[in-house]
């Protein structure tokens, strides 16, 4: 990305604000003047911050504000350990509110449609974020929160939603559960909104025609706000996000290079107008590219696109030399007919040898089976080089899961 004037004043501003604030970034940015950072390539020498410089600064070492001037935090929900918590001023939240207005627009909501916000409230900014863009935008909030199916499907009938905010795993259960109660008349979805993950195509079409609706992938994390910071649009070609409020880069994950637009790697993020914890420099761990400006999207929006994210760069794994990620199994799962959307994929070291499991569910009758593994074999050494165990399951014999489906599992180390 180019930097422009209003970023680069941004950025000295942010820098200025959280050295004075004398929080964990008066540490690591130690000795720097934010005065000497005049072009995209000084701002580049600043330090990446990580997760784990989050975690150290528990509970609230990342506040760049006075105590009376937060007004709310949310905690990021971390695997093990101490949880980061990110404190909010009264700004942060109007402006969080803002960009998720702008993200419902940019999918063509408007005032007249019934929210239904399936993901969880409390710590955690996802349902509490979805929430705030739909009253901010004037439309009418239905906030279920997760689970209890059965309540979703009749509040869905009986306040006639016309938008699903769901994770694609959980709006392909509630699609699934329309279709056996035989309800899909009296539904009257026609957008979903879905927390931007790893979902592939197929999963696409399934939900989207299974459910009868629009689908919109929406992007975020607790420590940038929470969801509602980049969002495609009816285009569907990558992620619209808001370079006012966020500066993104894209770096090689192993040599934290910064890479031209359009080069997959990870997604750095600035925040240049956050109060309460600003970021500089933040690594998402997140896989997706910048697309190149001489790519406009047909919506003509002035807004600058990632593409939806790839996978994480902790879930690359090194697998006979190879680097894999889970994006890449869907990718060939695509390609050979039979296949569903839904796959597991197990690797373990059996005599000096990686061996990979690839389980994955199909309509196709047993007698076919057999085939199928092969073509799907041969797919997995043809695309992407490496030799794979296949398995054909029934359609649902792998788990569903309410929270983003965790699909590879090494068990290696
Ligand atoms: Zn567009």
């Amino acid at each position: 990305m180019s930097m422009n004037e209003y970023t680069l004043n941004q950025i000295k501003y942010q820098l200025k604000r959280v050295l004075a604030a004398d929080g964990f970034y008066a540490h690591k940015l130690e000795g720097i003047d934010p005065d000497s950072i005049n072009s995209k390539e000084d701002f580049e020498k600043l330090p990446f911050s990580e997760k784990a410089d989050l975690r150290d600064a528990y509970p609230l070492g990342l506040a760049a504000v006075p105590d009376e001037e937060i007004v709310r935090i949310h905690s990021s929900s971390g695997t093990t350990g101490t949880p980061v918590i990110i404190p909010y001023t009264k700004k942060d939240v109007e402006d969080w509110a803002e960009l998720f207005k702008r993200c419902y627009e940019i999918a063509g909501i408007t005032p007249k449609d019934r929210i239904q916000i399936t993901p969880g409230y409390g710590l955690w900014t996802a349902g509490i974020g979805f929430q705030l863009g739909a009253e901010k935008l004037g439309a009418m909030a239905v906030p279920m929160g997760p689970g209890n199916t059965a309540k979703q499907i009749q509040f869905m009938q009986d306040m006639e939603s016309t938008v699903l905010c769901a994770t694609s795993s959980y709006a392909l259960l509630l699609a699934e559960e329309i279709e056996k109660r035989g309800v899909r008349k009296k539904i009257h979805l026609k957008k979903g909104v879905i927390g931007s993950e790893r979902w592939g195509e197929k999963m696409r079409a399934r939900i989207a025609n299974e459910l009868g609706v629009e689908l919109y992938d929406i992007y975020g994390l607790t420590e940038v706000y929470g969801p509602g910071i980049a969002i495609n649009c009816e285009y569907n070609t990558g992620m619209h996000y808001f370079d006012d409020y966020l500066y993104f880069e894209i770096i090689d994950p192993k040599t934290g290079e910064v890479l031209p637009d359009g080069e997959l790697g990870e997604l750095v993020i600035t925040t240049l107008q956050k109060e309460g914890a600003p970021l500089i420099r933040y690594r998402t761990h997140d896989l997706t590219r910048i697309i190149p400006e001489n790519e406009p999207c047909p919506c003509g929006r002035h807004l600058p696109r990632i593409d939806v994210i790839l996978g994480r760069t902790d879930d690359m794994v090194k697998v006979h030399g190879v680097n894999m990620f889970p994006g890449q199994i869907e990718d060939v799962l695509k390609q050979v007919e039979g296949t569903s959307s839904e796959y597991q994929v197990f690797i373990d070291h059996q005599n000096g040898k990686d061996k990979v499991t690839v389980f994955f569910e199909t309509a196709v009758p047993k007698e076919e089976r057999k085939d199928l593994e092969k073509r799907v074999k041969e797919h997995f050494k043809s695309m992407i080089n490496i030799g794979i165990v296949p398995m054909a399951v029934e359609i649902g014999d792998l788990p569903r899961s309410e929270k983003k489906s965790t699909r590879v599992y090494d068990y290696r180390y």
